[in-house]
């Protein structure tokens, strides 16, 4: 089969803060149906690529295309609904709501960043049927009629990535989404984000480096702004300068 194709590219991408160049020289190729993941030591620019790519941060300098369309000027809540999402710009998950009540209103307000692209789901049939399938895609059938609020820390971040996954993104970024999960709750991400990739990209902060070999099929390895190296995990964990850069040895 030929390789997926790109959904998301940026090229030579710089964020200067001042006299300070957080990120430069950074092209990237996120790939449909692929889990990418995006890694290197603290202060390495993950962060801002991340709000570059979603145009939290404007570049100072290099293009960024998502589906081919140039989004380099464009406004992070256009480039939401364009497609590229990040799991934070969902990340309100109400306590006090039901966890089917939390994807309903997610279906139907599907980006809190911009209320002004309301996007109604008129028949309630539909959002029903809609919430129902989210449901089931992460797992979270069972706990339908339970209060968010109950649900143990990893439920909470699958029923966030369900809020997240309401907008249908194309390309999804994840910044840690396994953080402070104990291994039954990472299993269960994984496995979810796993599934989520085959219909969508997925681009992921991750420090877990086993869950990185297990989960993604490209790895790029940052450090001190720029690209230290990339390729598949085992080709990047044998790299001398990312054994001393990442894993201190
Ligand atoms: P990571 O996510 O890999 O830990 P960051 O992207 O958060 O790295 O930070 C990269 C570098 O840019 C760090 O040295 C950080 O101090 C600096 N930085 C990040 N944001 C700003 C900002 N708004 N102003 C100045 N420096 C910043």
């Amino acid at each position: 089969s030929s390789e997926p194709r790109v959904v998301l590219s940026a090229r030579g991408i710089r964020k200067d803060f001042g006299g300070f160049s957080a990120v430069r020289n950074v092209d990237l190729d996120v790939h449909h149906a692929r889990v990418h993941a995006l890694i290197g030591p603290n202060g390495a620019g993950k962060t801002t690529v991340f709000n570059l790519l979603t145009k939290f941060l404007q570049p100072t300098a290099g293009t960024i295309l998502l589906m081919g369309q140039d989004i380099t000027r464009t406004p992070p809540d256009k480039v939401a609904r364009l497609g590229l999402v990040r799991s934070f710009q969902i990340s309100a998950v109400f306590p006090h709501l039901s966890v089917l009540d939390n994807v309903r209103v997610a279906l139907q307000r599907p980006n809190n960043l911009a209320h002004q692209f309301w996007r109604p789901v008129s028949a309630l049939d539909t959002l029903n049927r809609r919430a129902d399938e989210l449901l089931g895609l992460v797992g979270l059938t069972k706990e339908r009629d339970r209060l968010a609020a109950d649900l143990s820390y990893g439920r909470k971040r699958v029923l966030e990535i369900a809020t997240t996954l309401a907008l249908d993104p194309k390309v999804l970024l994840l910044d840690e989404p396994l953080a402070g999960m104990g291994q039954e709750d990472i299993t269960v991400v994984a496995n979810l984000i796993r599934e989520v990739a085959k219909t969508r990209a997925v681009l992921m902060v991750e420090h877990n480096l086993s869950v990185v070999a297990d989960l993604c099929h490209f790895v790029t390895v940052l450090q001190r702004g720029e690209i230290l190296a990339e390729g598949d995990y085992e080709t990047v964990s044998r790299d001398p300068r990312v054994r001393i850069a990442y894993m201190g040895t």
